[in-house]
Protein backbone atom coordinates (compact mmCIF):
# COMPACT_ATOMS: atom_id res chain seq x y z
CA UNK A 1 0.00 0.00 0.00
CA UNK A 2 1.39 3.18 -0.97
CA UNK A 3 1.57 6.05 1.67
CA UNK A 4 1.62 10.02 2.09
CA UNK A 5 3.98 11.54 3.82
CA UNK A 6 4.76 14.68 4.76
CA UNK A 7 8.04 17.04 5.12
CA UNK A 8 7.35 16.39 8.58
CA UNK A 9 7.48 12.72 8.65
CA UNK A 10 3.52 12.42 9.12
CA UNK A 11 1.21 9.62 7.47
CA UNK A 12 -1.48 11.81 5.81
CA UNK A 13 -4.27 9.11 4.74
CA UNK A 14 -7.57 11.28 5.41
CA UNK A 15 -8.50 13.62 3.02
CA UNK A 16 -11.59 16.35 3.51
CA UNK A 17 -13.75 16.77 0.48
CA UNK A 18 -15.88 19.76 0.86
CA UNK A 19 -19.20 18.66 -1.52
CA UNK A 20 -20.54 22.23 -1.20
CA UNK A 21 -19.92 25.55 -0.17
CA UNK A 22 -23.70 26.32 0.18
CA UNK A 23 -25.55 25.59 3.71
CA UNK A 24 -29.36 25.72 5.50
CA UNK A 25 -28.30 27.16 8.32
CA UNK A 26 -26.20 30.23 9.29
CA UNK A 27 -24.22 29.23 12.48
CA UNK A 28 -23.03 32.21 14.49
CA UNK A 29 -19.22 30.69 14.66
CA UNK A 30 -18.98 29.94 11.29
CA UNK A 31 -20.97 32.25 8.89
CA UNK A 32 -22.27 35.65 8.82
CA UNK A 33 -25.94 36.07 8.85
CA UNK A 34 -26.51 37.33 5.52
CA UNK A 35 -24.15 34.07 4.29
CA UNK A 36 -21.24 34.30 1.97
CA UNK A 37 -21.31 34.82 -1.57
CA UNK A 38 -21.79 31.22 -3.52
CA UNK A 39 -19.54 29.60 -5.97
CA UNK A 40 -20.89 30.05 -9.32
CA UNK A 41 -22.06 26.77 -10.71
CA UNK A 42 -18.98 26.32 -13.06
CA UNK A 43 -16.59 26.76 -10.39
CA UNK A 44 -17.47 23.96 -8.41
CA UNK A 45 -16.18 20.51 -8.78
CA UNK A 46 -18.44 18.13 -10.60
CA UNK A 47 -19.06 14.74 -9.17
CA UNK A 48 -17.00 13.26 -11.76
CA UNK A 49 -14.19 15.78 -11.01
CA UNK A 50 -14.48 15.09 -7.04
CA UNK A 51 -14.07 10.97 -7.95
CA UNK A 52 -11.20 10.95 -10.24
CA UNK A 53 -9.54 13.49 -7.61
CA UNK A 54 -10.41 10.86 -4.55
CA UNK A 55 -9.70 7.98 -6.76
CA UNK A 56 -5.94 9.15 -7.17
CA UNK A 57 -5.28 10.69 -3.51
CA UNK A 58 -6.43 7.10 -2.58
CA UNK A 59 -3.72 5.13 -5.22
CA UNK A 60 -1.31 7.58 -3.18
CA UNK A 61 -2.16 6.47 0.43
CA UNK A 62 -5.55 8.11 1.45
CA UNK A 63 -8.16 5.25 3.09
CA UNK A 64 -10.13 7.61 4.71
CA UNK A 65 -12.40 10.64 3.03
CA UNK A 66 -14.80 12.45 4.86
CA UNK A 67 -17.84 14.71 3.09
CA UNK A 68 -17.94 18.29 4.29
CA UNK A 69 -18.95 21.54 3.40
CA UNK A 70 -20.68 24.14 3.89
CA UNK A 71 -23.94 21.05 4.41
CA UNK A 72 -23.44 18.08 2.60
CA UNK A 73 -26.71 16.82 1.62
CA UNK A 74 -27.75 20.28 0.28
CA UNK A 75 -26.23 19.81 -2.68
CA UNK A 76 -28.30 17.37 -5.33
CA UNK A 77 -27.81 14.03 -5.85
CA UNK A 78 -25.18 13.50 -3.28
CA UNK A 79 -25.91 10.06 -2.72
CA UNK A 80 -24.52 9.56 -6.12
CA UNK A 81 -20.98 11.09 -4.84
CA UNK A 82 -21.44 8.87 -1.80
CA UNK A 83 -21.96 5.44 -4.47
CA UNK A 84 -19.06 6.16 -6.97
CA UNK A 85 -16.79 7.14 -3.79
CA UNK A 86 -17.57 3.67 -2.03
CA UNK A 87 -16.77 1.85 -5.44
CA UNK A 88 -13.56 3.03 -5.42
CA UNK A 89 -12.25 0.63 -1.94
CA UNK A 90 -14.52 -1.29 -0.04
CA UNK A 91 -12.16 -0.80 2.82
CA UNK A 92 -12.27 2.56 2.39
CA UNK A 93 -13.64 4.59 5.25
CA UNK A 94 -16.04 6.50 3.71
CA UNK A 95 -18.14 9.46 6.40
CA UNK A 96 -19.97 12.77 6.37
CA UNK A 97 -20.39 15.52 8.67
CA UNK A 98 -23.74 17.43 8.41
CA UNK A 99 -25.74 19.52 9.96
CA UNK A 100 -28.50 16.73 10.58
CA UNK A 101 -31.04 19.02 9.14
CA UNK A 102 -31.77 16.86 6.44
CA UNK A 103 -30.63 13.12 7.89
CA UNK A 104 -33.48 11.70 8.33
CA UNK A 105 -34.64 11.99 4.94
CA UNK A 106 -31.17 10.63 3.61
CA UNK A 107 -30.16 8.09 6.08
CA UNK A 108 -31.23 5.42 4.52
CA UNK A 109 -30.32 5.76 0.88
CA UNK A 110 -26.84 6.80 2.15
CA UNK A 111 -26.43 4.02 3.97
CA UNK A 112 -27.35 1.78 0.52
CA UNK A 113 -25.11 3.74 -1.38
CA UNK A 114 -22.20 3.03 0.96
CA UNK A 115 -21.72 5.56 3.49
CA UNK A 116 -20.09 3.67 7.00
CA UNK A 117 -20.92 6.59 9.68
CA UNK A 118 -21.85 10.51 10.03
CA UNK A 119 -20.80 12.82 12.28
CA UNK A 120 -23.80 15.24 13.77
CA UNK A 121 -22.80 18.90 14.26
CA UNK A 122 -25.46 19.59 17.61
CA UNK A 123 -24.31 22.75 19.53
CA UNK A 124 -27.48 22.98 21.80
CA UNK A 125 -30.71 20.65 22.72
CA UNK A 126 -32.76 23.41 24.01
CA UNK A 127 -34.44 24.12 20.71
CA UNK A 128 -34.77 28.05 21.05
CA UNK A 129 -30.59 28.30 21.92
CA UNK A 130 -30.26 25.77 19.01
CA UNK A 131 -32.29 28.18 16.98
CA UNK A 132 -30.33 31.16 18.15
CA UNK A 133 -26.97 29.11 17.55
CA UNK A 134 -27.86 28.49 14.09
CA UNK A 135 -29.79 31.74 12.97
CA UNK A 136 -33.04 30.12 12.35
CA UNK A 137 -32.55 25.70 12.70
CA UNK A 138 -35.05 23.25 14.07
CA UNK A 139 -33.92 21.02 16.84
CA UNK A 140 -36.50 18.19 16.40
CA UNK A 141 -35.50 17.55 13.09
CA UNK A 142 -32.09 17.03 13.74
CA UNK A 143 -32.61 14.58 16.30
CA UNK A 144 -34.91 12.91 13.76
CA UNK A 145 -32.32 12.83 11.83
CA UNK A 146 -30.07 11.54 14.60
CA UNK A 147 -32.57 8.24 15.24
CA UNK A 148 -32.59 7.68 11.39
CA UNK A 149 -29.08 7.64 11.34
CA UNK A 150 -28.82 5.08 14.34
CA UNK A 151 -31.94 2.97 13.03
CA UNK A 152 -29.80 3.32 9.54
CA UNK A 153 -26.52 1.60 10.88
CA UNK A 154 -24.60 4.55 10.52
CA UNK A 155 -22.94 4.05 13.13
CA UNK A 156 -20.66 5.22 15.23
CA UNK A 157 -22.83 8.41 15.54
CA UNK A 158 -21.01 11.32 16.73
CA UNK A 159 -22.11 14.46 17.76
CA UNK A 160 -19.78 17.40 17.59
CA UNK A 161 -20.69 20.12 20.06
CA UNK A 162 -18.65 23.71 19.59
CA UNK A 163 -18.22 24.38 23.73
CA UNK A 164 -19.49 28.02 24.02
CA UNK A 165 -19.47 29.79 27.56
CA UNK A 166 -22.78 31.00 28.41
CA UNK A 167 -24.29 29.50 25.08
CA UNK A 168 -24.24 25.83 25.77
CA UNK A 169 -22.27 24.92 28.42
CA UNK A 170 -25.20 23.75 30.75
CA UNK A 171 -23.77 19.98 30.66
CA UNK A 172 -26.87 18.08 31.97
CA UNK A 173 -29.08 18.41 28.70
CA UNK A 174 -25.88 16.58 26.79
CA UNK A 175 -25.46 14.06 29.73
CA UNK A 176 -29.07 12.67 29.58
CA UNK A 177 -29.19 12.39 25.87
CA UNK A 178 -26.19 10.22 25.94
CA UNK A 179 -27.42 8.28 28.69
CA UNK A 180 -30.64 8.02 26.02
CA UNK A 181 -28.94 7.17 22.88
CA UNK A 182 -25.89 5.38 21.66
CA UNK A 183 -23.77 8.51 20.20
CA UNK A 184 -20.49 9.88 21.31
CA UNK A 185 -20.63 13.22 21.85
CA UNK A 186 -17.41 15.35 20.92
CA UNK A 187 -17.06 18.61 22.67
CA UNK A 188 -14.62 20.89 20.31
CA UNK A 189 -13.14 24.26 21.36
CA UNK A 190 -14.83 26.88 19.72
CA UNK A 191 -12.04 28.63 17.00
CA UNK A 192 -11.85 32.28 16.33
CA UNK A 193 -12.27 33.23 13.12
CA UNK A 194 -12.47 36.75 10.98
CA UNK A 195 -16.73 36.14 11.02
CA UNK A 196 -17.34 35.44 14.28
CA UNK A 197 -14.39 38.16 16.11
CA UNK A 198 -15.65 40.72 14.25
CA UNK A 199 -19.14 40.52 15.51
CA UNK A 200 -17.81 40.29 18.90
CA UNK A 201 -18.78 36.31 19.13
CA UNK A 202 -16.09 35.20 21.44
CA UNK A 203 -17.06 32.05 23.23
CA UNK A 204 -14.14 29.72 23.91
CA UNK A 205 -14.16 26.93 26.58
CA UNK A 206 -11.00 25.20 27.19
CA UNK A 207 -12.48 21.46 27.15
CA UNK A 208 -10.24 20.96 30.20
CA UNK A 209 -13.04 22.87 31.84
CA UNK A 210 -15.53 20.91 29.74
CA UNK A 211 -14.55 17.24 31.33
CA UNK A 212 -13.66 18.93 34.56
CA UNK A 213 -17.58 20.24 34.51
CA UNK A 214 -18.61 16.70 33.24
CA UNK A 215 -16.89 14.56 35.80
CA UNK A 216 -19.69 16.15 38.38
CA UNK A 217 -22.26 13.85 36.71
CA UNK A 218 -20.73 10.64 36.43
CA UNK A 219 -17.09 9.12 36.78
CA UNK A 220 -14.58 9.80 33.57
CA UNK A 221 -12.44 7.45 32.76
CA UNK A 222 -9.57 6.78 30.41
CA UNK A 223 -11.41 4.18 27.27
CA UNK A 224 -10.43 3.66 23.84
CA UNK A 225 -11.55 6.00 20.84
CA UNK A 226 -14.03 4.20 18.63
CA UNK A 227 -13.96 4.10 14.90
CA UNK A 228 -12.45 7.13 13.04
CA UNK A 229 -11.77 8.88 16.11
CA UNK A 230 -9.22 11.73 14.87
CA UNK A 231 -7.82 14.20 16.93
CA UNK A 232 -10.34 13.51 20.21
CA UNK A 233 -9.46 11.96 23.60
CA UNK A 234 -12.25 10.23 24.91
CA UNK A 235 -13.73 9.12 28.02
CA UNK A 236 -15.98 7.15 29.46
CA UNK A 237 -18.83 8.77 31.47
CA UNK A 238 -20.81 6.50 34.01
CA UNK A 239 -24.17 5.55 32.95
CA UNK A 240 -23.68 7.00 29.13
CA UNK A 241 -24.33 4.52 26.19
CA UNK A 242 -21.57 6.55 24.03
CA UNK A 243 -18.47 7.86 24.88
CA UNK A 244 -17.27 11.42 25.36
CA UNK A 245 -14.62 13.11 23.07
CA UNK A 246 -12.96 16.17 23.52
CA UNK A 247 -10.82 18.20 20.87
CA UNK A 248 -8.65 20.72 21.40
CA UNK A 249 -7.88 22.43 18.88
CA UNK A 250 -6.53 25.73 20.65
CA UNK A 251 -5.19 24.95 23.86
CA UNK A 252 -3.48 22.02 22.75
CA UNK A 253 -2.43 22.31 19.08
CA UNK A 254 -2.88 18.40 17.41
CA UNK A 255 -0.72 19.19 14.59
CA UNK A 256 1.85 16.64 15.27
CA UNK A 257 -0.77 14.01 15.02
CA UNK A 258 -1.92 15.62 11.79
CA UNK A 259 -2.99 13.08 8.86
CA UNK A 260 -5.26 15.69 6.86
CA UNK A 261 -5.41 17.43 3.46
CA UNK A 262 -8.74 19.34 2.57
CA UNK A 263 -9.61 19.40 -1.15
CA UNK A 264 -12.67 22.79 -1.27
CA UNK A 265 -15.69 22.40 -3.43
CA UNK A 266 -14.28 24.71 -5.40
CA UNK A 267 -11.16 22.61 -6.01
CA UNK A 268 -8.16 24.07 -3.70
CA UNK A 269 -6.08 21.72 -1.73
CA UNK A 270 -5.06 22.79 1.45
CA UNK A 271 -2.83 20.90 3.78
CA UNK A 272 -3.65 22.73 6.34
CA UNK A 273 -6.83 24.37 7.85
CA UNK A 274 -5.19 27.43 8.90
CA UNK A 275 -3.10 28.17 6.15
CA UNK A 276 -4.45 30.20 3.24
CA UNK A 277 -1.70 28.57 0.94
CA UNK A 278 -3.98 26.62 -1.97
CA UNK A 279 -3.05 24.70 -4.65
CA UNK A 280 -5.24 24.61 -7.69
CA UNK A 281 -6.46 21.09 -7.97
CA UNK A 282 -9.45 22.08 -10.54
CA UNK A 283 -7.33 23.48 -13.12
CA UNK A 284 -5.11 20.33 -13.27
CA UNK A 285 -8.13 17.82 -13.57
CA UNK A 286 -9.73 19.89 -16.43
CA UNK A 287 -6.17 20.03 -18.21
CA UNK A 288 -6.89 16.22 -18.50
CA UNK A 289 -4.27 15.45 -16.34
CA UNK A 290 -3.01 12.02 -15.52
CA UNK A 291 -3.48 10.12 -12.51
CA UNK A 292 0.44 10.93 -11.92
CA UNK A 293 0.12 13.84 -12.23
CA UNK A 294 -2.67 14.67 -9.65
CA UNK A 295 -0.42 12.17 -7.13
CA UNK A 296 2.58 14.01 -7.81
CA UNK A 297 0.47 17.46 -7.21
CA UNK A 298 -0.75 16.33 -3.90
CA UNK A 299 3.08 14.96 -3.15
CA UNK A 300 3.96 18.77 -3.77
CA UNK A 301 1.45 20.35 -1.65
CA UNK A 302 2.54 17.90 1.47
CA UNK A 303 6.08 18.83 1.13
CA UNK A 304 4.49 22.50 1.98
CA UNK A 305 1.90 21.18 4.85
CA UNK A 306 3.61 23.62 7.67
CA UNK A 307 4.40 21.46 11.06
CA UNK A 308 1.52 23.31 12.96
CA UNK A 309 -0.55 26.66 12.45
CA UNK A 310 0.13 28.89 15.06
CA UNK A 311 -3.30 29.73 15.49
CA UNK A 312 -3.30 33.27 13.05
CA UNK A 313 -6.82 32.28 12.51
CA UNK A 314 -8.19 35.99 12.05
CA UNK A 315 -6.29 35.41 8.60
CA UNK A 316 -8.01 32.85 7.35
CA UNK A 317 -9.07 34.33 3.48
CA UNK A 318 -12.26 32.17 3.99
CA UNK A 319 -15.12 31.12 6.37
CA UNK A 320 -15.19 27.68 7.77
CA UNK A 321 -18.05 26.52 5.64
CA UNK A 322 -15.93 27.69 2.51
CA UNK A 323 -13.29 25.21 3.86
CA UNK A 324 -15.24 22.27 5.13
CA UNK A 325 -14.09 22.88 9.04
N1 LIG B 1 -22.42 21.74 7.76
C1 LIG B 1 -21.78 20.62 8.33
C2 LIG B 1 -21.80 20.66 9.84
O1 LIG B 1 -22.12 21.71 10.40
O2 LIG B 1 -21.52 19.64 10.42
C3 LIG B 1 -20.37 20.40 7.85
C4 LIG B 1 -19.48 21.61 7.70
S1 LIG B 1 -19.03 22.44 9.21
C5 LIG B 1 -18.03 23.76 8.58
C6 LIG B 1 -17.87 21.30 9.90
C7 LIG B 1 -17.59 21.46 11.37
O3 LIG B 1 -16.90 22.67 11.59
C8 LIG B 1 -18.83 21.49 12.27
O4 LIG B 1 -18.74 20.46 13.24
C9 LIG B 1 -18.76 22.84 12.91
O5 LIG B 1 -19.26 22.81 14.22
C10 LIG B 1 -17.26 23.14 12.88
N2 LIG B 1 -16.95 24.55 12.99
C11 LIG B 1 -17.26 25.54 12.12
N3 LIG B 1 -16.81 26.73 12.56
C12 LIG B 1 -16.19 26.49 13.75
C13 LIG B 1 -15.54 27.31 14.71
N4 LIG B 1 -15.42 28.62 14.54
N5 LIG B 1 -15.01 26.72 15.82
C14 LIG B 1 -15.12 25.38 16.00
N6 LIG B 1 -15.73 24.55 15.13
C15 LIG B 1 -16.27 25.09 14.03
FE1 LIG C 1 -23.54 25.46 7.98
FE2 LIG C 1 -22.05 23.63 9.23
FE3 LIG C 1 -21.24 26.19 9.08
FE4 LIG C 1 -23.32 25.60 10.59
S1 LIG C 1 -21.23 24.86 10.88
S2 LIG C 1 -23.19 27.29 9.12
S3 LIG C 1 -24.25 23.98 9.49
S4 LIG C 1 -21.46 24.81 7.39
Amino acid sequence: MEQLVDSHARVIDYLRLSVTDRCNLRCVYCMPPEGTIPLLHNDILTYEEMVRFAACACAAGISKIRLTGGEPLVRKDVEVLIRRLALLSPELDLSLTTNGVLLSEYADILRQCGLKRVNVSLDSLDPRTYAQITRGGELSRVIAGIESALRAGLEPVKLNVVAMRGVNDDLEPFVRFMHEHPVDVRFIEFMETKTNVARGIRYFIPVEEVERRLAAFGVLEQTNAPVGAGPARYKSLQGALGKVGFISPVSSHFCPTCNRLRLTADGKLRACLFSNHETDIRSLLRSGASEEAVIEAIREVLQAKPKDHGLTIGGLNRTMSQIGG
